[in-house]
């Protein structure tokens, strides 16, 4: 048998109580929303969240006067970052330079002092690199298009992923548009599942070419949707379920169950104000990783 552990007489040191610097910061100006109450929302949004955004590269926007000032899209983690912030290697990156990684709740609260006001991780995790574990179609809609037009173009979406045995789930981004995340089992690597989502986005454009575009082209866009699969690709971010996005408002990319796709939840309905009474109802996304299968 193991031999028992001592048990020490003191008490484990405490860590230092997490003290934000300049609690009253004022990040979204326009809805009110101070850095404390950053920390206040990564705090209650934690449990929901941390499956997303855990043991996988993280890429930060950065608005250190809030989201009026300078901002800055940062992939790598820097000198001077918070003790809770931890430093991942891509083993097909660039050593030396390493990535952002978190692990715990300290890891956001060291988000909020880093005035990282938007989460975008990978679509792969630590255990797998070069294997993600989903596949995010972004909904980008051109000037002029419907909302009714999106929530079409993501059911279309949710019945070619279901032909091909894939379980789908749609959030807001809280910006423009929708995305739709379809768990996986980690196998493909991420070519076949890059090959996979073009070919699924260049058959929307060829079935309704009124309706889709596939390619950045802006000319391309009025009244299009652009179907941007360019998020599957290693290295390639999508922004976090219950990330706040540096826009006016405050707005959170928000889960929502298939069956809220409507017209009283735009893509920026949810914001860091309403976040209580959503966290209220049930997690419209509790089955995503039993949901995960494998590409074939
Ligand atoms: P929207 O609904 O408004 O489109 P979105 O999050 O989908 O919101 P996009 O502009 O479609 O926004 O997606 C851009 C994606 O590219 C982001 O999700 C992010 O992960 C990534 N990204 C954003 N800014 C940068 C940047 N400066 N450099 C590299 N990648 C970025
Ligand atoms: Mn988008
Ligand atoms: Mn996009």
């Amino acid at each position: 048998s193991k031999p028992v552990k001592p048990v020490s007489p003191e008490p484990a040191p405490a860590r230092p109580a997490r003290t934000l610097t300049h609690p009253d910061r004022s990040y979204w100006p326009d809805a009110g929303v101070t850095k404390q109450d950053l920390a206040d929302y990564y705090a209650a949004i934690w449990p929901r969240m941390a499956p997303f955004i855990t043991d996988r590269a993280l890429a930060l926007l950065r608005c250190p006067n809030g989201i009026a000032g300078p901002r800055f899209f940062q992939k790598n983690l820097w000198k001077g970052a918070g003790g809770h912030l931890v430093p991942l290697q891509d083993p097909e990156g660039e050593a030396g330079t390493p990535l952002i990684g978190l692990h715990d709740r300290d890891g956001l609260i060291d988000l909020v002092q880093a005035a990282a006001l938007e989460i975008h991780p990978w679509g792969a995790s630590v255990q797998a690199w070069s294997q993600p574990d989903m596949i995010v179609m972004d909904l980008d809609p051109g000037d002029g298009v419907p909302w009714s037009m999106v929530i079409e173009a993501a059911r279309e979406i949710r019945a070619r992923l279901e032909r091909s045995g894939l379980a789908s789930f749609v959030k807001t981004t809280g910006g423009k548009g929708l995305h739709v995340v379809a768990p996986l089992k980690p196998g493909a690597d991420w070519a076949v599942v890059k090959a996979f989502t073009r070919s699924m986005a260049q058959a929307m454009v060829s079935d309704s070419p009124q309706r889709y575009v596939a390619t950045i082209t802006k000319s391309r866009r009025q009244g299009r949707i652009l179907v941007d699969y360019l998020r599957n690709q290693r290295g390639a971010t999508a922004v976090a379920p219950y990330s706040p996005r540096a826009r006016p408002g405050a707005p959170v990319a928000m889960p929502l169950a298939w069956n809220e796709l409507g017209p009283d939840i735009g893509p920026a309905h949810f914001t860091i104000g309403t976040i209580g009474a959503r966290l209220a109802v049930a997690d419209p996304w509790a089955e995503i990783r039993d949901a995960a299968r494998p590409l074939r």
